[in-house]
């Protein structure tokens, strides 16, 4: 692994830059400062817009698994446009007058700097919230306690990564009116993937008539976007440890909260370039220029749609009649349910 190390620091450099250039633009903070091996190393979350507590949110989130160069790569290309548009995008403007937007997009900065899934001491953040598998866990990808040197690994206590992850998103969804994520990830099979939770159980999520209003929205509005998977995580496979699952089960069920996992289907990239087979971070990152930048605007229309979403507060304004429905809707889609 460490054949990798040191040589792909490039999104934390690209973050770097972004902060020097536009920081009169919004606020930043570190949740987390560390050093890895003699390197100083952050966790940094940006907001920019409005700041009061009755403001909707949307959080992007990337680099929580630090071979997955490709989700940090996808928010900062998408904060970095927002921060370049902001000068003239009068639409954009009024948005953030009404919308807090945050950003970390780089949520495991030792796993970049190593070229490994897992941080400094090979934990895998996703599989580290306090929060157990309740039934068929697939045996190591569910995340593991059997080594450290085996990809999966679980860790023994919540690593640093995970608890300023945790404790930021509790106070945002706290601060705001409601609050959308989209945690960007890639390597899981063909096509792209946005999952909600659950992870730890096949048991439905409460927030399911809120996924399957944005779903409705989303059809009607892009109906030439459908190549997203969307369904419940626990569809595809069981994980103990998923730090949506455990943030769902804390935070007050009163204030929408709809974490989505865009996982990218990055099968597909080795499909084209069976050579990346041998080159362990190409499995997980598009290596063409031309596929790289077919990539980073790939999902621009859907991360725009959350924040006109948000704007729009098409979740808060949901009626509780109308939020029986759709659950009911999102019973029957995603777990053939609901037959009265
Ligand atoms: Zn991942």
């Amino acid at each position: 692994m460490s054949r990798f190390s040191f040589e792909h620091a490039f999104e934390i450099d690209t973050l770097k830059r972004l902060i020097a250039q536009h920081q009169a633009h919004f606020r930043h903070r570190s949740l987390l400062d560390f050093y890895y091996r003699g390197e100083a190393l952050s966790v940094t979350a940006i907001e920019l817009g409005a700041q009061d507590a009755d403001a909707p949110c949307v959080l992007f989130v990337g680099g929580v698994h630090g071979v997955e160069r490709i989700g940090a790569q996808v928010v900062l290309a998408f904060l970095g446009s927002l921060l370049n548009r902001l000068e003239w995008d009068t639409h954009l403007q009024a948005l953030l007058r009404k919308v807090r937007l945050a950003f970390i997009p780089i949520v495991n900065p030792a796993g970049f700097l190593r070229g490994s899934r897992g941080n400094g001491q090979n934990v895998d953040l996703m599989r580290n919230a306090p929060i157990e598998a309740q039934e068929g866990v697939t045996f190591l990808v569910g995340g593991q306690r059997f080594s450290q040197h085996l990809p999966w690994y679980r860790g023994e206590t919540m690593a640093a990564e995970t608890k300023a992850l945790i404790d930021y998103v509790t106070s945002l969804h706290q601060r705001s009116s409601s609050l959308l994520v989209l945690d960007a990830h890639s390597g899981f099979g063909l096509r792209d993937h946005l999952w909600f939770p659950h992870a730890h159980t096949r048991e439905p999520f409460a927030g399911i008539g809120y996924v399957y209003q944005l779903h409705k929205l989303f059809e009607k509005g892009y109906p030439h976007h459908g190549h997203y998977q969307l369904a419940p995580q626990s569809h595809f496979y069981r994980t103990h440890g998923d730090i949506w699952d455990y943030l769902v089960t804390q935070v007050d069920g009163k204030i929408p909260f709809v974490p989505l996992t865009l996982e990218m289907g990055s099968w597909a990239w080795v499909r084209k370039n069976p050579r990346q087979l041998f080159n362990f971070p190409g499995y997980f990152n598009p290596q063409a220029p031309h596929r790289h930048h077919r990539i980073l605007r790939r999902h621009v229309v859907l991360m725009q749609f959350l924040l006109d979403a948000a704007y729009g507060r098409v979740l808060e304004r949901l009626t509780p009649s109308e939020l029986s429905m759709l659950t009911a809707e999102g019973l029957r889609l995603w777990f053939n349910r609901g037959v009265r």
